[in-house]
């Protein structure tokens, strides 16, 4: 049986930038029911016995396997940005600042890249820094879509659902991305 992580601070403590009422409902009622729904749908079944990942791998791009491909997607994804965010977040620092400036010039370059792709990522997705073979990539997945089919290894990721920001932000899906980067952005885990 999967099991979901518990999240590594309070309800209510990246507030004001997210609410515990956005917790209530996102980390609740949309996670919880990845998790459950993906445990039911895997029952009985030769995914019963792998991790997250290998049923991610195994199953990416397959129409028979695409509601266990989309839970198992949500439910890593999910566990992943729980653990992109901080109270004590903001800008990265030390040698992944430093790499981000070799790469990107500097740290506000990076930083508009990453956001333009989470404002642009159209309809629900999310926002991805990866490492690539140790060169930093900056992109954009649909849906449960997930960096972990693709071999990339994932450093950080925003949530661009609906739900993710809609209670604290209404539409205003910038301004929830902005307070991320500024506020809440976990570089250090
Ligand atoms: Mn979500």
């Amino acid at each position: 049986m999967f099991e979901m992580i518990k999240l590594p601070y309070s309800a209510d403590a990246l507030k004001p930038y997210m609410s515990d009422k956005t917790f209530e409902f996102h980390y609740g009622k949309h996670y919880k029911t990845y998790v459950d729904t993906l445990n039911k749908l895997v029952e009985g079944t030769k995914f019963s016995q792998m991790s997250l990942e290998e049923i991610i791998r195994q199953t990416h791009g397959q129409d028979e396997y695409k509601a266990i491909f989309n839970n198992a997607g949500q439910a890593w994804n999910h566990q992943f940005f729980w653990q992109s965010m901080s109270p004590n977040g903001g800008k990265p620092k030390g040698k992944l600042l430093e790499k981000i400036i070799a790469q990107y010039g500097d740290y506000e370059k990076f930083k508009q890249e990453l956001k333009n792709a989470a404002v642009t990522q159209f309809g629900s997705g999310w926002a991805w820094v990866v490492d690539n073979e140790g060169v930093l990539q900056i992109l954009k997945t649909a849906n449960a879509d997930t960096p972990v089919s693709l071999g990339l290894k994932p450093i950080i990721c925003i949530d661009v659902w609906e739900h993710a920001y809609y209670f604290d932000y209404q539409n205003r899906r910038a301004d929830y991305v902005e307070a991320f980067l500024e506020h809440l952005a976990n570089w250090q885990e």
